[in-house]
């Protein structure tokens, strides 16, 4: 089981700094913590498996603002997230531009997190399998590669996916291509047992429950085998 923490746009390097010290991730888990950029050198130095929250597909260039895979070896990173819903939504990531950050991200021998998911809209509408089939299928094949299905109605929301939607899309994904599949979307400590037990279901991707050690702790616990 992977869980893995998107901080986004919280704690710089102090809080980072602060919630590593505190938290102890169980054994039998693999832990991956997804701080901002400014956070990522404190979080290396503390000995655990960081990754970025995005990596460009160059390793250098005129690309103002981003940072490229190389730079993140460098620092010690082992990985990054591509193609968040957040990105697609708010900074115009493509499915394209998902697959070209992630290709390069495994070239240089970083571990990726893909995000895919459908909206609420493109779910009512009937279309999630067609969604996830696009944006399964430029994505690269590679044994460092593990999807995280995000439904985006229910990232930040609240909402979550009940256990059998989120077995369903599961198992969509991996009748597409091989591989570890997250969920993501409102994982709390008190929801994570249920979606976690599903058979198609191999980790968690958690944003703000990741936020607090206690409860990223709990949900970290609940990814134990029993
Ligand atoms: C995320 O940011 O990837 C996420 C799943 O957020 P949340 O857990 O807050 O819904």
């Amino acid at each position: 089981m992977l869980i893995a923490a998107n901080w986004k746009m919280y704690k710089g390097r102090r809080e980072t700094r602060e919630f590593l010290e505190h938290f102890e991730p169980p054994a039998g888990v693999d832990v991956v913590i997804c701080p901002s950029f400014t956070s990522l050198a404190a979080a290396v130095e503390t000995g655990r498996t960081i990754y970025a929250q995005n990596v460009h597909w160059e390793n250098q260039g005129a690309y103002t603002g981003e940072v490229s895979p190389e730079m993140l070896v460098e620092l010690g990173v082992a990985g990054s997230i591509v193609g968040h819903s957040e990105r697609r939504q708010y900074f115009g990531e493509t499915d394209e531009t998902t697959a070209k950050r992630a290709e390069a991200a495994l070239a240089a021998g970083l571990g990726v997190i893909a995000c895919v998911g459908e909206t609420e809209e493109q779910r009512e509408a009937g279309e999630m399998e067609d969604v996830l089939r696009r944006q399964v299928g430029v994505l690269p094949r590679h044994d460092r590669l593990v999807i995280a299905y995000e439904p985006v109605w229910a990232i930040g929301t609240g909402k979550n996916a009940t256990p059998e939607m989120c077995h369903h899309a599961h198992s969509f994904i991996k009748s597409l291509t091989d591989v570890q599949v997250l969920y993501g979307g409102s994982v709390k400590p008190d929801n994570a047992a249920a979606l976690l037990s599903q058979s198609s279901v191999d980790g968690a991707l958690v944003g703000g429950a990741s936020l607090d050690v206690d409860s990223f702790t709990a949900i970290c616990r609940a990814a134990i085998p029993s």
